[in-house]
This record gives C-alpha cells, structure tokens and sequence, in this order.
C-alpha cells in the first residue's frame, strides 16, 4: 500500500490547468542561500527537490550499495511508461527528440505550450494524467506539432521498420489529440467492460470476462499461501488463445529487466549482511524465472531483514492501475535509515516512563510500565517507475495477505520527502498567515524541527500514554464515534504539553523553547484558520485529526480569551490569532489533557461529545470563506513531483573509490538525462 498525499488534491479548482508555465530561476540555492526546495510550477504541477542529508557520514561500501540499487531502480525505467499505455515509449521519444533537435523559434507561446505538454508527460509517465488517468490534451494544435516533427533531427525520432517521418506523423496525431481516442487509462465504471475502456497495457485483444475467467481457473481455493496470479505478466489474445506474457529475463522487458539484474547483482556483492545478501538473490531468482512463488519467498526475507540500514522496494508492486487490481506497476524505492530521526525517537522513547510521571493527567490513570511505541523513518536516495516524480509519503509492503498475517510487514514514512513538501508548502503559507515578522522567524528557523519533534512525541509518547480504568470498556466502545478524535486530540495535547518542557533540551532534541513556540504558533494557525481551506463553504468538519485540532485550538482560544493568552487581531480586513503568553498556553493544555485522559479512561460518552461537538465540528463560514480566498492567491500547485538527487561513482582502476551525491535543478535536464541513459525497451514490446 502506498500512502499519498492525496489531500492537496481536493482544494484546488481544474482552472489551475490553464495557467501558464510560470519557471522560476532555477539555481540550487535560493537568494537566502538556502536549499531551493521548489525548482518550478506548470499546469497543475509543481517540481521539488529533496536533501540527503546524512550520505556523506555512510562509509564507502554503503555509498556503493546505494548507487548499485539506485542504479537498478532507474533501469526499470521504461517498463512503466510501456505498462501505463502502450504507445507512451513512443510517444516520449518523439518529444524528446523534439527537445533535442528542433531548429525553430523556441521562445514564441506554442513551444513554451509543447514544453509544458512534455513535462505533464514526463510527470505522468505517459499521456494521461497520473491521478486523474484522463488523456491530458496538448493545448498547441496538431498543425504545430507537424511543424515540430519535420524541424527536428530525422535520426533522433523514433522510427520503427519502414517508417517514415510522415507515418510517424499520421500515426501519433490521432494518439495525441483525439480526445475520445483511449481517453482514460483505468475507467473503474462498472457499467463498462473495464479491460476493453481503459487505455493500459496490461491486457490486449482479451475482455473483463476472458480475463476474470483466465485467473479464476488458476485460483487453488483451500491454498493457505495464495500466489497472486498475474502481477508479473500482461494478458493477451493471440491466434484465439489466451496467455500471459511474463515480465521476466528472456520474457516481455526483458532488456530492462537484465540491467535491473546486472545491477542488484552488483549490490549482493556489498550487502551489508547476510540477510540481505539473501533477500537480493532472492529478488534476482525472480526476475530471472518469473516465478511468482519465488517473489513471495523474496517477500518474506524482505520483511525479517529490519537491521540492515540500507533498503530498497524493487519490482512489480502495486495494483491500483489495474482495474481489476491484479498487475503489478514497476516502481522501486532506494531508501536508507533517517539516522537523525531515529535518533531523536530512540531519545524521546528512552523518556516514555518520565513522561508518563510527571504528566498532569489523574495519577490514577498513568501507566505504571509505559514503553514507547517506535516509528520508523526512512530517507529516500532514489525514486524510479510508479515511485516518481510523484512519491508517497508513506509505505506499507508487501501487499500479499498471507505474507503480512504470518510474517509481518514494513511500514515506513519517508522522512526527507515530507520535509520537502513541508518546506516547499510553506514558505508563502506562513507569509499569509503569520502575524508578524518573530512569527515568520520563528516559523522559519525552528518549524520543520518542531513539527517532527510533535509528531514524534504524538506517536511515540502521546498514544502510549494513560491507562482505562478497570472495568472501564475500550474506547472504541465507550466513545464510540467520538473514540478517533478523542484518541487524536490526547495524543496532540501530549505532545503539545511536553514539547515546551526543559526535558526535550535535555535530552539533546531540541536547541531552544523558541522551537516549542514556533509549534504552538504553527498549531493554532493551523487549528484555527488554515485547515478550514480544506472544507467546502457550507460544510462541516469531518475528518477526525481535522476535528480534533479545532477543538483544541477552540478550547485553548475560549479558556484564554479573559487572560487575552491568545488573541484575536484583525489587519487589513485579514483575520490572525496571536499568541501573547506561550506558558499559560502550555498550562491550558495541560488542563485539557487532564480532563481529555479522563474523558477516555472513564469512557465518559457524554462529555467527549460535548467537546467534540462544542469545538470541533463546526467551521467558523466567514473564517472559512477568508482563508479560501487568502489561500487561493498563493497558488499553491495540486500535485507535485520530484527530482532525484544524482549518485556519481569516483573511480580509480576500475574501482568505486568514492560516490558523491548532487542535487539537480533542472527537471527537464534530469528527465532528458535518464531518456539517454536508461531506455532499454523498444519502442513497442
Ligand atoms: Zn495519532
């Protein structure tokens, strides 16, 4: 499973596709010689970049390691551009021919429009949009495009047998500009056949009958350890018979997949232990013979080996671009430990016990033996396939039921990738929405590390802590519908009651207490205004974290006002929340926690209603209506997409002696780059 950040989706309107390119300057630092985070924003994309922030600490064959899967992750490349529709190859290296060589005027409005064209379909892998799957229609004339083929260098193009420029033509227009022409890529309407109506390249010639029949044969139904027939292969119909194509060495890809080989073979040779070295035989066993059974094998390897500080997800992985949910999109994830993150957390959760001590809920209710629960973060190096330019931020493999029940899973967040739309995000959000320049200050010098020191002390200490009273029943059945947002809301005001205490500077994870009031400012903005951008005008708030941080910030706001400890100013027509007193804020958190603890472990039904009703549901519709229109003037891109950092091997005598790490900047350098040096499919497979 793959977690996305799908919620940006829902906030902004389709009339963000018409805006023009708008690039910025695209050098590597910003005027404040900061990291640049955001490199540019085009249709409704947005392209960032993410840091690597411990790779030079890692030693030689740690480097080496990564490189070799990082390697590996991009050589599989072209296998999801093929999977998604089978004229994209095709179609990529005709623009990118047309990137290469076109001779004429590059500066007029139509080439800015092809420019942007190319870039939605490098983002999407393909002509169709990546969440959406609709058939993204250039907004230049096929005239132009015409024009753009017979100006560019003949021998870059990507003529098959036979063909001339003006097949190629006469061949790609109807592709490119039809709109009714394979307009969807997944059509999930069940009205439809979904096999014949979605554009994919993951059945042929077959219909949803022929192909449901095709594995419910295969299916063994007393098998305790089902194989999930079909996730490597394509189905077709060929002379009247139905098969499956393996994506496998010598079978379908198999140009791809024999460089994905070469190079995990490479990384065996650097494993860091022998699990590991097991687990990426494994993986090449299987592309090597295709067999299914050898992927659960590799699967389960996969999920023991937890020590090793280096990972990567390789392969056929996840479903959601088969309507019927069985073929597997290539996509790999090189990734290593969040060095710095798991040290904070293991400081935090050495702590659980004291915290639990001298928290102010009821003594009654703290637990006598608290144990920290553990979150892992990972910090990714490379991104290939269904895994970019548009990335989860969270992962949970492997997907097979039966391997998850009897061996466990991995359930990672990715650190450096979140910290990188957190940034990206921001900066205009808090120019908007900050009151004044120490809030902006204090955003900017300490927001990013406040906000994963209350995440961690949310996971970690926040839902580890208190105890039911005994005889009382669980939450889930004491506060019923209430139980999710009563759960969220303690372990917020865990967090938020620690993060302003001596302890967290103590135990080396925090430098000031100026960083706990960059997060009480960031949550109240937040709780009380931002978030509201998120709620249609006229609607109610439903979501339980959404209700939740209402709530507090609502209580806090209400129990405060006569102290004026948060304050209500209004600038220009525009509304902000002002903390005057950061320490009576924290004690007013406090008080809410105890009674919050109280509320769970005495299952009081009533009182978490009221709380949650009083302060939670309801948004504030004039507020609501203000921070739509505050927000939409940033124009904030829906959807954004990522460069990869660049491994670049040092050798002496044919020996790796050193790999550094750059940042690219140039989203279209990066894509015509990996064109040149991974394309390894023809263009029809
Ligand atoms: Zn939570």
């Amino acid at each position: 499973m793959k977690l996305l950040k799908y919620f940006t989706v829902l906030l902004f309107s389709i009339s963000l596709f018409n805006c023009q390119s708008q690039k910025e300057e695209t050098s590597t630092m910003d005027q404040n010689g900061e990291f640049k985070y955001q490199t540019e924003q085009f249709a409704d994309l947005a392209i960032l970049r993410y840091k690597v922030p411990d790779f030079e600490e890692l030693t030689l064959k740690e480097k080496e390691l990564l490189y070799y899967l990082s390697q590996a992750a991009l050589s599989g490349r072209d296998i999801f551009y093929d999977q998604n529709y089978k004229h994209n190859l095709k179609i990529r290296r005709t623009l990118e021919a047309i990137v290469n060589s076109y001779s004429g005027d590059r500066s007029d409005e139509d080439f800015q429009k092809f420019m942007v064209y190319t870039k939605r379909v490098w983002f999407s892998n393909g002509i169709h949009h990546h969440y959406s799957t609709d058939k993204i229609l250039p907004e230049f004339s096929s005239e132009y495009f015409t024009h753009l083929i017979s100006n560019s260098d003949k021998n870059l193009l990507p003529l098959d047998k036979e063909e001339t420029v003006e097949t190629l033509i006469t061949k790609l227009t109807p592709i490119i500009f039809d709109p009714d022409a394979d307009a969807k890529r997944i059509n999930l309407n069940p009205d439809d056949d979904l096999i014949v109506t979605s554009a994919n390249n993951y059945y042929e010639g077959v219909t949803q009958k022929e192909a449901e029949e095709f594995y419910n044969r295969m299916i063994i139904k007393s098998d305790p350890t089902p194989i999930w027939y079909g996730l490597n292969s394509k189905l077709v119909k060929e002379n009247g018979v139905i098969k499956e194509k393996v994506w496998k060495v010598g079978g379908m890809y198999s140009a791809a997949i024999e460089k994905i080989v070469y190079w995990l073979e490479k990384a065996v040779t650097v494993a860091e232990n022998d699990l590991q070295k097991k687990t990426l035989e494994k993986l090449i066993e299987y592309y090597k013979t295709g067999d299914l059974r050898k992927f659960d094998e590799y699967n389960i390897l996969w999920v023991q080996d937890t020590l090793s500080g280096i990972d990567a997800v390789n392969g056929f992985i996840e479903v959601y671009g088969d309507p019927l949910g069985r073929k597997g999109a290539y996509e790999s994830v090189v990734s290593m430990k969040d060095l710095d993150a798991t040290k904070r957390i293991d400081a935090i959760g050495k702590q659980a016990q004291w915290f639990e001590d001298n928290s102010p809920i009821h003594p009654e209710y703290k637990k006598k033996n608290v144990v920290g629960i553990s979150a892992k973060v990972i910090t990714v190096l490379t991104e290939a396939g269904d895994a970019s330019p548009s990335t989860p931020i969270g992962i949970n493999l492997p997907n097979t039921n039966w391997i998850r029940q009897q061996h466990g899973s991995k359930s990672v967040s990715l650190g450096n990738i979140i910290e990188s739309y957190d940034k990206a995000a921001s900066e205009g959000v808090i120019q908007e929405f900050a009151f004044d320049e120490e809030e902006i200050r204090l955003a900017k010098e300490y927001g990013p590390l406040a906000g994963k020191l209350n995440t961690d002390l949310h996971e970690v200490i926040g839902h580890a802590s208190g105890q039911i009273k005994p005889g009382v029943a669980a939450p889930k059945q004491t506060l019923k519908n209430y139980a999710s947002a009563s759960e969220e809301t303690r372990a917020d005001l865990v967090a938020l009651y620690y993060i302003m205490d001596q302890k967290m500077i103590d135990i080396g994870v925090m430098p000031t207490l100026d960083a706990a009031k960059a997060e009480y400012n960031a949550y109240l903005r937040n709780g009380l205004m931002l978030q509201l951008r998120r709620i249609q005008p006229g609607n109610n708030i439903e979501q339980a974290h959404m209700r939740n941080r209402q709530a507090i910030s609502k209580w806090v706001y209400e129990k405060g006002k006569a102290d004026k400890i948060i304050e209500k100013k209004v600038n220009d027509g525009k509304t902000f929340f002002v903390i005057n007193d950061h320490p009576k804020l924290r004690s007013l958190f406090g008080v809410l926690l105890r009674e919050i603890q109280r509320i769970t472990s005495e299952g009081d039904y009533e009182a978490a209603k009221n709380f949650i009703e009083t302060y939670g549901v309801k948004a504030d519709q004039d507020l609501l209506k203000e921070v739509h229109k505050r927000h939409e003037k940033l124009n904030i891109a829906p959807y954004k997409g990522f460069i990869n950092p660049k491994l670049i091997p040092v050798y002496e005598n044919n020996m790796i002696v050193d790999v550094k790490i750059e940042y690219p900047d140039d989203f279209t350098t990066q894509m015509l780059e990996y064109a040149k040096e991974y394309s390894f499919l023809p263009n029809y497979n």
